[in-house]
């Protein structure tokens, strides 16, 4: 659990001034060690639980900005709905389609995989790998 002081730094050090909604985004993100994944709505929802009340447009304008200066990272589980994810450590992820629930895997070397295939000049800047699963059929002949 970061304390206040620990707030103001984690947006400080990022290079970002303080100002409310950042500091009440940043209580409900970094509310304790382990690292979650949420959806804008999500944190839309729950910051109005509590008394920060705040449009979703500033609520996705303040998570795209904490993104941009590395302080979330972005994986994209359907087009039209972007999750963010407070593990900043190298890692991949199970998606359940049943439940909607992300789960974090730990990294594997796909990049050795992929350099043969790049192209003169080129590095790898990011790897995404998404698993996406869902229950198995009921069988119908037991
Ligand atoms: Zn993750």
């Amino acid at each position: 659990m970061l304390d206040q002081q620990q707030q103001r730094e984690l947006i400080t050090k990022a290079g970002l001034r303080i100002t409310a909604q950042r500091l009440a985004l940043v209580k409900l993100l970094f509310a304790d060690e382990t690292p979650r994944h949420v959806t804008a709505e999500d944190i839309y929802t729950q910051a109005n639980k509590n008394d920060a009340s705040m449009s979703l447009a500033t609520v996705y304008n303040t998570l795209h900005r904490f993104t941009e200066v590395g302080l979330l990272h972005e994986v994209l589980v359907e087009p039209e709905r972007v999750w963010f994810d407070t593990n900043m450590h190298n890692h991949h992820h199970i998606y359940d389609e049943d439940t909607g629930i992300l789960t974090d895997i730990p990294a594997i070397p796909l990049s050795e995989m992929a350099v043969p295939y790049l192209e003169t000049g080129k590095q790898i800047e990011q790897i995404d790998l998404m698993i996406r699963v869902r229950s198995q059929p009921t069988s119908l002949n037991p």
